[in-house]
This record gives C-alpha cells, sequence and structure tokens, in this order.
C-alpha cells in the first residue's frame, strides 16, 4: 500500500515514506515578511516558493512531504539579536518548525550572550559572514566559538559565496577547515556543501572532516556527480538535507535529492537521522 501511495504522489511529486527535515530554510514573522520577501525576491531575483511565514511553510512542506523545518535567522545589526530571538525561541523545540538563534559578531559580551540564546533553548546560532562582515577565524570571535563549544550550541555557517554578494567574499571551506581544527569541541553545519561556488576547494579540505555539510543550493548550481561524490567521500552520516526555502524550492530539490542513487538507509539519514543528531 505505501508503494502504491508512493507512485501516485510521484506524478505530483516525491512523498518518501520517512520523515525529511529540511534542514537550512528562512522564514520572517508575519508582519516582517509581508515586507522583506517581496523585497528579497527582488534582489535575489527569482520568486520565493512560498511566502516566508511560518503558516507558508507549512502548507509548502505539507505539499512536497516533508515533516518538518529549521529556520535560521540572521541578523544584519547587533541590537536586532535581542528581539528576534525572543520571537523565535517559542519553535526552538520544534515539533514541525524548529530554529535556531541569530547571534552577531559585533556583540560586545559574547558569552554572555550565547549562555542567553542556550537559557532559551536553542540547540543552535546561525552566521553568515557577508551580512555581518566578519571571518570565521577573527580572534574576535574566539569567546563566541568557545561559549558555543562551552554550551554545546551548533554554530550553523553561511559558507563560500554567495547569490547577491560580490568576491572577495568573507568565507572558505579552508577557513572552516581551520576553525574546526581551533575549535574541535565546536559542532559545526557548514551550508552550501561547505562553500557556495567553492566546491572543489570543499571537496579537497572538508569532506571527510567531522562538521556537518547541508545540500542547500547545490542543487541545479553545481554538478550533481560532485554532489553523489562528495556525499560519499564526506559520508552520509555527516550531510543534511536542506533547502534554503523559500529561495529554492523545497519539492524540487526534494525530488532531486531523492533521484540520486544513494541507498534507502543514505536518504534517511540525510532527511531526517542526521538531523537528530546534530540537535542532540
Ligand atoms: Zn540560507
Amino acid at each position: 500500500m505505501p508503494n502504491l501511495n508512493r507512485k501516485i504522489d510521484k506524478s505530483i511529486n516525491s512523498h518518501p515514506d520517512f520523515p525529511v527535515i529540511d534542514a537550512h530554510v528562512h522564514l520572517y514573522p508575519d508582519a516582517i515578511a509581508a515586507k522583506v520577501t517581496p523585497s528579497l525576491a527582488q534582489r535575489f531575483g527569482n520568486a520565493p516558493s512560498f511566502d516566508g511565514t511560518v503558516a507558508g511553510c507549512r502548507a509548502k512542506n505539507a505539499a512536497c512531504g516533508i515533516t518538518a523545518s529549521l529556520n535560521l535567522p540572521v541578523a544584519t545589526k547587533p541590537d536586532s539579536v535581542g528581539h528576534t530571538n525572543a520571537f523565535w525561541a517559542q519553535y526552538a523545540k520544534g515539533p514541525d518548525i524548529f530554529s535556531f538563534a541569530c547571534f552577531h559578531p559585533q556583540i560586545e559580551d559574547k558569552g554572555g550572550e550565547i549562555e542567553k540564546i542556550a537559557s532559551l533553548g536553542f540547540s543552535g546560532v546561525k552566521l553568515h559572514p557577508e551580512y555581518q562582515l566578519f571571518r570565521f577565524n577573527d580572534s574576535c570571535m574566539d569567546d563566541a566559538w568557545a561559549a558555543m563549544s562551552e554550551f554545546g550550541l551548533v554554530v550553523y555557517l553561511h559558507a563560500g559565496g554567495e547569490r547577491v554578494f560580490s568576491p572577495p567574499f568573507h568565507s572558505s571551506p579552508s577557513e572552516i577547515a581551520t576553525l574546526h581544527k581551533r575549535f574541535p569541541k565546536l559542532k559545526i553545519a557548514a551550508a552550501h556543501l561547505g562553500g557556495f561556488g567553492m566546491w572543489d576547494e570543499a571537496e579537497e579540505v572538508l569532506a571527510g572532516e567531522d562538521v556537518f555539510l547541508d545540500l542547500s543550493h547545490t542543487f541545479f548550481w553545481m554538478p550533481h556527480g560532485q554532489i553523489l561524490r562528495m556525499i560519499r567521500k564526506h559520508g552520509a552520516h555527516r550531510i543534511l538535507f536542506g533547502t534554503d526555502a523559500p529561495w529554492q524550492d523545497p519539492g524540487q530539490v526534494l525530488e532531486a535529492f531523492l533521484a540520486l542513487p544513494l541507498s534507502e538507509a543514505e536518504r534517511r539519514a540525510i532527511c531526517g537521522g542526521n538531523f537528530e543528531e546534530l540537535i542532540s
């Protein structure tokens, strides 16, 4: 019976019969989404796959066969961190919409802010070096990395190039490898398979390292053969399914992912098992 359902669903979309967590989405509180989503759509040059709200994400997920999503909020200035995290704390533990906290490198009391984020119940923090103008190994970040390691918080890093910014970029796969060496207890998740547009470097210096890499903005942007090779080289147990929704269509990304010749065990791990491990 499940196989039959799967066949019928496939004509509309691929609905796997195991949980699928989209570990990389960008959501906005309703009032902000109405303004931010259209302006970002113009900036990115592509229409969003939904309106950027929690309700929009839930509806899209239901249509695509996605069980839950992880929101990664980005603070563009230090004084927006407090109220943004106060809002997203209600989603810190899921169950269908999870949220990490935002953080900003210009916060003075980094250890204190990380402690506050941990006490709000978040499992991790998102950082974006292009919007936040810093490098992972700047000495000003050392207190933050140490505090995240101490509280067991994941750091979810934007990695590599970025569609709407120009080079030189503020991060690279090599810098992530260096950060991992400097703070081996820090739980790192790097987006875009370790470096958008820098995949040969990521394959060389990050594949096989004890960091999580996500699949957002890799399908349709790089050779799918290289995605498969990197998954195998890195180990499927450290790969996260992610889509960057609403800026990619999660249904299309899931369909492309399911088309890769992976085993059922690898698919289950990438789609959900590894996320459980990430936030544990
Ligand atoms: Zn993103």
